[in-house]
């Protein structure tokens, strides 16, 4: 009799357990950049919310932790685990619906692209976008909201401050679903929880008719572009705007000749161009062109001026084009292709622009004094964007009046650069002091030494009502399990006493 209680229980056992299916071969795994390297104990690629359960069930029963890894996008060590890593590529699915507050609204399986969702918004009837674009294509919304990732729109804080519910497996096994109307305080935690509350299933998000834009690419000279008042009048009536700065893009070689890309969106009702906008700009290089020449940098920093020059000569156009909808915020999508590592640095805007003029001034000049010793730590371009207030308590842009303005400086260099982390180290010293900094979670933040307690001391209070709010959720820390979050979050006073 024993014996047939225990067979009916194995059944149960290994149809509840039931992960083969959805259990990959593979226990190595790397994010985009290649800065990322795990061997974890099993990589799980789970279909169902079902699938997500057992995941979390095995987890429960083996005291493992999960970290949940989408598109790889980000550069630090977010998706580290050495236990069971699930990857969403999977969780693809995409529903719009009318909302009775929002109008309509898209949720997405947190594996859905970026890409697809514009797409599915755009064929809808009527025709729609997501509110925060400039994204990159590639990345999940699970990972993009994970991260409060940031478009170029002039007018919006995060992709996580458009999440109006969010639906996800807990330590518990239950699905949670949170939305701004039932606690908005802990939609604000969990709008943006780099993985920390469990298996994000589907993300809601609001979304905007679908509209054109006239897209501008215009080459201005540096010293003149880069002036307060200049910054404001670009900021004006747009849509968006990025900067991007190459270094050494001038003939002469100096500062004082070089020019800024400016690219900017302004609404129109003008009629799509024929002309897409992602074959106007630098971001369309001929991938299999770009990999021998990125290595061919690295290998030789003293050839960086002149293909830098080259690449900013050859990719950067004056253009004017009309763009439609999502696709006008999604450009310079080949930059996906390229293995590089970058680090955003938000500097709040409390009284003007003169913060971000100084901060780019500053930069460039060192660019150029390591120049003159035969060093080029930075070999991609400069990207500068402006952004509004986030309202998520772990944001880098988190401010409670909504319309503070942010300035987000993204300093880039193709992975293995000789010089990069030190020459971005030193920078980051000088605009901590000066502009009391802050970096964004998804970049290469974590080899930024004092970063630890800078981010603490950014986060205040909000860094406990977070934690309360995650450890109600994942009491045990299933999903806790990466060191450099631990430090942050965790940490009061020295980091020594953490590391102990
Ligand atoms: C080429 C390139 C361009 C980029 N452009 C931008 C940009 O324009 N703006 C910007 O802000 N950032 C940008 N980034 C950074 C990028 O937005 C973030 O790295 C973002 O997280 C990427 O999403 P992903 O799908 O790759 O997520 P991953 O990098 O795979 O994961 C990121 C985080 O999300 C968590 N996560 C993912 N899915 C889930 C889920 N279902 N449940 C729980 N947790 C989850 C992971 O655990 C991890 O903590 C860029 C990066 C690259 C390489």
């Amino acid at each position: 009799m024993t014996s047939v209680f225990k067979k009916i229980q194995q059944d149960i056992d290994a149809k509840i357990h039931k992960t083969k299916e959805f259990l990959s071969h593979e226990k190595e795994w790397h994010n985009l950049s290649g800065s990322v390297h795990l061997t974890t104990e099993k990589i799980f690629h789970p279909r169902t919310v079902d699938d997500c359960k057992r995941v979390v069930r095995k987890a429960a029963k083996h005291s493992k932790h999960i970290r949940v890894a989408a598109s790889g996008h980000a550069f630090s060590s977010l998706c580290s685990t050495k236990d069971y890593l699930i990857i969403t590529n999977n969780l693809t699915k995409i529903t719009i619906s009318a909302h009775e507050k929002h109008g309509y609204v898209v949720i997405a399986e947190a594996g859905a692209k970026l890409a697809n969702i514009e797409k599915a918004l755009s064929e809808h009837n009527p025709p729609l976008m997501l509110k925060t674009g400039g994204l990159f294509k590639e990345q999940t919304i699970g990972g993009a909201v994970s991260v409060g990732a940031t478009g170029m729109q002039v007018g919006n804080a995060s992709i996580s401050d458009e999440v109006v519910a969010l639906k996800v497996v807990a330590a518990d096994e239950q699905v949670i679903e949170l939305t701004e109307e039932k606690d908005p305080l802990e939609m604000n935690a969990a709008r943006l929880s780099l993985g920390l509350f469990g298996i994000i299933h589907t993300v809601t998000l609001r979304t905007r008719p679908l509209q054109r834009a006239l897209l501008i690419d215009s080459v201005l000279p540096l010293s003149t572009t880069l002036t307060e008042a200049n910054i404001s009048s670009l900021l004006s009536h747009k849509e968006a705007l990025e900067l991007v700065y190459f270094p050494f893009n001038s003939s002469t070689f100096t500062v004082a000749d070089d020019v800024i890309w400016v690219r900017s969106l302004v609404k129109t009702d003008e009629n799509p161009s024929n002309e897409k906008a992602e074959d106007t700009l630098w971001g369309n290089y001929n991938v299999k062109f770009n990999e021998p020449l990125f290595k061919y940098i690295v290998n030789n920093p003293s050839a960086t001026p002149h293909l830098v020059n080259l690449l900013f000569k050859a990719g950067v156009k004056e253009k004017k084009i009309v763009v439609s909808g999502g696709e006008a915020y999604s450009l310079n999508g080949a930059i996906d292709k390229v293995q590089y590592v970058g680090v955003e640095f938000v500097i709040k805007l409390r009284n003007g622009y003169k913060p971000v003029v100084d901060a780019l001034n500053e930069v460039v000049s060192k660019i150029y004094e390591r120049a003159q010793k035969d060093e080029f730590p930075i070999n991609l371009p400069i990207k500068i964007r402006f952004v509004k207030a986030s309202q998520a308590l772990l944001s880098p842009l988190y401010d409670s009046n909504s319309s503070t303005v942010f300035a987000i400086i993204e300093l880039m260099s193709i992975r293995d650069t000789k010089g990069y982390q030190d020459f971005v180290d030193s920078i980051s010293q000088t605009w901590a002091k000066k502009y009391e900094t802050r970096t964004t979670w998804s970049s290469y933040w974590e080899r930024i030494p004092e970063v630890f307690p800078q981010t603490r001391t950014s986060l205040d209070d909000r860094r406990n009502q977070f934690n309360k709010i995650r450890t109600k959720y994942d009491p045990n820390g299933m999903f806790f399990d990466n060191e450099s979050l631990k430090r942050v979050l965790l940490g009061a006073g020295d980091d020594a006493d953490l590391d102990k």
